[in-house]
């Protein structure tokens, strides 16, 4: 392992873990620091909800890098599978969208992108999935997948050692070491300094501190989310309604989520009232022969941005510092494409999406209409 790697990433979530693996199979030689255990944070916590998508149609670069997430995971999921012996769950189960008539662009959007789906009756939703009380105009989405998270971590820590990476939980980030105002380093928790040829800021919630000191003052904030995990429901497909969903995880487990609350601030922590209305959202929604049996529930800090988009791209103003954080609700479905990108910028070929809506110095405008709010 050399001392002095090719990229030192700071963070090993979804973002970090699969931004190494992509690094290391182009043959660049990664270290990854995190300075807790690897992918426990936000990564470990979501859903896994991959929508469907088509690169070659979007009509953004956020599309885009939902598109390619969507087009690629099955195959980098049987990558991982070989390579590691680990499946993380990946299937492509469908989904049930429950849109409100004022959401008929968003159908717009599926239509120019080229996502099929197919508007349905309630008693045509009813007929594919066991639905008690709902609201709105359910679409059917053949093309929305699942991963379960914990056990793509799992696969892509594995995939990360077989490839190579150096991988350091447990050592974490506490500032840079400047020589003549630029960076030449990265001070650890250890007290050591790490150097690089280039360094890559994936630490999700928490970038803010390091960025700072870099001269930018991006607004990533944590987002809290948590998650009920209950038994006693049937069905197969996600349930998404506006930003609560539904996900069967095909083994009796449904997960319900989730509740977005960024006045929490850093607390990573549950709630009975949390927890307590995913209950009763679920209740109205599914049909439990003997009630829901809460098995787990869970907490999660998104990182969040102003605009809901990724901060992306080089760090202005240094020559080796780049960043991939601020994905929000979308990190696991936006990490295989967020990979793509920092393998391109770190092995000098052009990104396969505009990078400019994702500078850390854009302006956020208004957030514009997404295709999938889950
Ligand atoms: C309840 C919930 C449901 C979600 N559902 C979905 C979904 O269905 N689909 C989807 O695509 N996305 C979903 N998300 C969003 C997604 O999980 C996040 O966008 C994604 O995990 C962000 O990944 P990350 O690697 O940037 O952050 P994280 O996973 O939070 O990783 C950041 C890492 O940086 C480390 N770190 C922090 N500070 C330092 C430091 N100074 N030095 C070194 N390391 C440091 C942390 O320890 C952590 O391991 C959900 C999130 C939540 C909470």
């Amino acid at each position: 392992m050399p001392a002095s790697p090719d990229v030192v990433i700071l963070g090993g979530g979804v973002i970090g873990l699969t931004s190494a693996y992509f690094l290391a199979r182009a043959g660049v030689s990664v270290h990854v620091y995190d300075r807790g255990d690897l992918g426990r944070e936000a990564s470990w916590a979501g859903a896994g909800i991959v929508p469907p998508g088509h690169p070659d149609r979007a009509a953004t670069p956020a599309d885009r890098l939902r598109g390619i997430g969507s087009a690629r995971f099955p195959e980098l999921s049987a990558e991982l599978r070989t390579l590691t012996g680990v499946d993380n769950g990946y299937r492509r189960c469908g989904a049930l969208e429950f849109l409100s008539p004022d959401d008929s662009d968003v159908v717009d959007l599926w239509r120019a992108e080229a996502i099929a789906f197919e508007r349905l009756t309630v008693a045509e939703s009813r007929a594919l999935e066991p639905l008690g009380t709902v609201e709105g105009e359910p679409y059917l989405l053949p093309g929305c997948a699942q991963v379960r998270n914990p056990w793509h971590l799992r696969a892509l820590i594995a995939a990360c050692e077989r490839a190579g990476v150096a991988l350091r939980p447990g050592v974490g980030a506490d500032g840079w070491e400047f020589t003549d105002a630029r960076v030449t380093g990265v001070r650890l928790s250890s007290g050591a300094v790490v150097r690089a040829g280039n360094y890559l800021l994936a630490t999700g919630a928490w970038s803010k501190p390091l960025l700072q000191p870099l001269g930018h003052t991006p607004h990533v904030y944590p987002v809290r989310g948590q998650i009920a995990a209950v038994r006693g429901a049937a069905g197969s497909r996600v349930l998404m309604m506006g930003k609560r969903y539904i996900v069967p995880r095909g083994d009796g487990l449904t997960l319900i989520g989730s509740t977005e609350e960024p006045e929490a601030g850093f607390e990573n922590r549950t709630t009975p009232e949390g927890i307590g209305g995913l209950v009763a959202f679920a209740q109205a929604v599914l049909r439990f022969a003997n009630g829901p049996i809460v098995e787990a529930s869970w907490s999660g800090l998104r990182p969040g941005s102003p605009d809901g988009l990724p901060y992306l791209g080089p760090v202005p103003g240094t020559d080796r510092v780049f960043v991939a954080a601020g994905h929000f609700r979308a990190g696991v479905q936006l990490s295989v494409g967020t990979a793509q990108v920092v393998t391109e910028l770190l092995t000098g070929r052009p990104p396969c999406v505009e990078l400019r809506p994702f500078a850390l110095d854009r302006r956020p405008g208004a957030n514009a209409k997404t295709a999938f709010r889950s």
